[in-house]
């Protein structure tokens, strides 16, 4: 199913009294979700991701706007005749019901000609509690689960009416780090298997980069950037995306160009198609450094840490904005552990350029 945001706004009145203006939780938001697709809604606390996935469940009205599933507009269904499937950070399970009954419970409530028997509603409780490998557990209560299996029981629960749309708030967050990687290459496996276009909501960047076909970043309400995780991570369209993409974080340095040559600080980096300007915000992705000896970026090293395939050299730069600045090479160098300074030359297709003033990304030719 095909989801069209259209101009999709949300107002709220503040919750600061003493304000008069309104908090704007979404702002003019504008996008086709294709058909079949997982949408990564990324971005930090409170820049409106949660309030969007409320809109298009119609737990929220817009204040302006449409949304479409389909042809069909649905700005004024009430949740429950959206077709949608919901799953939240806190499992929301009925703790004295058993699995079965948790899953079922969606099914008990249809009408007419959509009304099905005990037997047919066993059924379909067991092919989704199989998709979601529940099957062996259907006898148990909440309480007798891990988070993990809790939470697919909520996946499985929003699954068996098949909705139009799945949508799903910061599913992992409630799991620890382990159960957290198993559960989410779970809920693609089976966003693949059923076809079901899907809205995961995260603050987690690696979480949204390993799952999504496409993410969407917010930052106070508007949308930053829109594509697949790849290409936003390597053309990040302003400073604020680049700094929110990518662990460890890109660093950021004040550079300026002079002459063709981008200087970070004092350091002659390389050569730019990029007018004569006193100030801009450079960034170099972690793994866009390479140890080089008489390479142009001097920095003063701070220790080496080794990871097993990689190392990650920590050092500092008088023009880095960060105190320190991770760059991660491959464990086949040599680094001199007990030398003051390091040198590296770039990557240009990791080396990025920004309007110091705006954040925008300046696109550029870098040798
Ligand atoms: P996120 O899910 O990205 O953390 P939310 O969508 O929950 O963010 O919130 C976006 C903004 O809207 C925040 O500033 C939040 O305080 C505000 N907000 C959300 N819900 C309400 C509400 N019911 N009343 C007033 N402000 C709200
Ligand atoms: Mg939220």
């Amino acid at each position: 199913m095909r989801v069209l945001l259209q101009n999709l706004t949300k107002k709220f009145p503040n919750r600061n009294k003493k304000e008069k203006e309104d908090v704007i939780a979404v702002n003019d938001f504008t996008f086709e979700i294709p058909d079949g697709k997982l949408v990564g809604l990324l971005g930090p606390s409170g820049c409106g991701k949660s309030t969007t996935l409320n809109l298009i469940s119609g737990l929220l009205k817009p204040t302006s706007g449409k949304i479409f599933f389909g042809d069909d507009d649905v700005t004024n269904l009430p949740p429950e005749n959206r077709g949608i499937g919901l799953v939240f950070q806190n499992y929301a399970l009925y703790p004295h019901l058993t699995v079965r009954q948790n899953i079922i419970f969606p099914l008990q409530n249809l009408k007419g000609k959509n009304k099905l028997s005990k037997d047919q509603m066993n059924q379909k409780a067991l092919e989704i509690a199989k998709l979601v490998q529940l099957d062996g557990l259907m006898d148990r209560k909440p309480n007798e689960l891990s988070g993990g299996q809790q939470q697919r029981v909520a996946i499985a629960r929003a699954l068996v009416k098949i909705p139009r749309v799945l949508l799903l708030d910061e599913p992992l967050s409630n799991l620890d780090a382990r159960l957290r990687l198993q559960t989410r290459e779970e809920i693609r496996r089976i966003q693949r298997e059923t076809g079901i276009t899907t809205v995961f909501v995260t603050h987690d960047q690696d979480e949204a980069m390993s799952i999504s076909d496409i993410i969407v970043v917010m930052k106070d309400g508007v949308v930053q950037q829109i594509g697949a995780p790849q290409e936003v991570y390597d053309n990040p369209s302003n400073l604020f995306v680049a700094k929110f993409l990518g662990t460890p974080p890109i660093s950021i340095f004040t550079g300026s160009i002079k002459a063709g040559r981008l200087y970070i600080g004092n350091d002659n980096v390389c050569s730019v198609d990029i007018p004569d300007t006193a100030k801009v915000d450079v960034g170099i992705r972690p793994e866009g450094f390479i140890l080089k000896e008489d390479g142009p970026l001097a920095c003063k090293l701070d220790r080496v840490e080794v990871m097993g395939r990689d190392i990650s050299v920590v050092s500092q730069h008088e023009a880095a904005q960060t105190t320190h600045i991770r760059s991660i090479i491959s464990s086949d160098n040599k680094v001199d552990f007990g030398a003051s300074q390091v040198r590296f030359s770039i990557k240009p297709n990791k080396l990025l350029i920004f309007d110091a003033d705006t954040g925008n990304r300046i696109t550029c030719n870098l040798q």
